[in-house]
């Protein structure tokens, strides 16, 4: 099993303000699903990507990444065990202001002990199936945000991470640019078998899920697979 999530709640605040952002939510995905998750704002989306990405902890429940009780790790293994598995779109990007679009793709690799000429030329390969060779020297300021989104896909699959978390990838880029990036997220869910997850609005998104699941009030609901209708890459 890819993730599996049992029991899974995740409670914020204390005293007398407490929002349950997830209900008690078990999820089991194998290895190659691609999971696309719709809901309303506030719905507990990002929480459970945050908690499947091991960037944040349920309040009750268990969570298995590739096997892993990722509760019993930790948090300096953790790091390490997160560069290599798991790649993450954030809503907000992340880019590191200082670094090219290059450099900001190649940095986990270089992270992990490729040598840097090595990383480059993969950034620039990743960069430009997301149709930004051209901005590789730009810096994220220099970059419209649709472009600093791309930038940050890219940086999402540079390691080549079994898993593959996004949330919403196509929010904030061009019809155009948004199916590149759908096209792109599906090969490397059919080709390379990343498990993947999505938290999106877009309706068009769900064309490349193996499960859609609805959320809401932090509760789960899933629907029968979905017709993957074949996509043209
Ligand atoms: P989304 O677009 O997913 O609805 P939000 O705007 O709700 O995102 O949240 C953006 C970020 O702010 C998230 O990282 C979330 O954890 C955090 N956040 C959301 N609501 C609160 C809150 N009530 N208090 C503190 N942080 C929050
Ligand atoms: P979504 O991604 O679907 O918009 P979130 O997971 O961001 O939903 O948020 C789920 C609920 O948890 C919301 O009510 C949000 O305000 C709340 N929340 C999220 N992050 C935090 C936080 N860090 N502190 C307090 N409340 C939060």
């Amino acid at each position: 099993m890819a993730v599996e999530l049992k029991n899974v709640t995740k409670v914020y605040g204390n005293g007398s303000v407490k929002t349950v952002a997830l209900d008690d939510v078990s999820l089991s995905v194998t290895q190659g699903e691609a999971v696309v998750l719709m809901g309303p704002s506030g719905s507990g989306k990002t929480t459970l990507l945050n908690i499947i990405a091991t960037l944040d902890r349920p309040t009750s429940g268990e969570v298995y990444v590739l096997g892993v009780d990722v509760a019993k790790m930790p948090e300096r293994k953790l790091e390490r065990f997160r560069l290599r598995n798991i790649g993450y779109l954030f809503q907000s990007y992340n880019l590191v202001p200082y670094l090219t679009a290059e450099q900001n793709v190649a940095l986990p690799l270089v992270t992990l002990g490729v040598k840097k000429e090595l990383a480059l030329l993969k950034a620039r390969l990743l960069l430009e199936l997301v149709g930004l060779e051209k901005a590789a020297a730009l810096y994220p300021h220099q970059m419209s945000g649709g472009m600093q989104q791309r930038v940050a896909v890219a940086r999402a699959l540079a390691a080549n991470p079994p898993i593959l978390i996004l949330d919403e990838p196509t929010s904030n880029v061009d019809p155009d640019n948004a199916s590149q990036v759908l096209g792109l997220i599906y090969v490397v869910n059919k080709l390379f078998k990343s498990t993947v997850f999505i938290a999106t609005h877009d309706p068009e998104v769900a064309r490349i899920a193996t499960r859609l699941v609805y959320i809401r009030g932090g509760k789960l609901y899933e629907t029968v697979e979905p017709p993957r209708r074949e996509l043209k890459v």
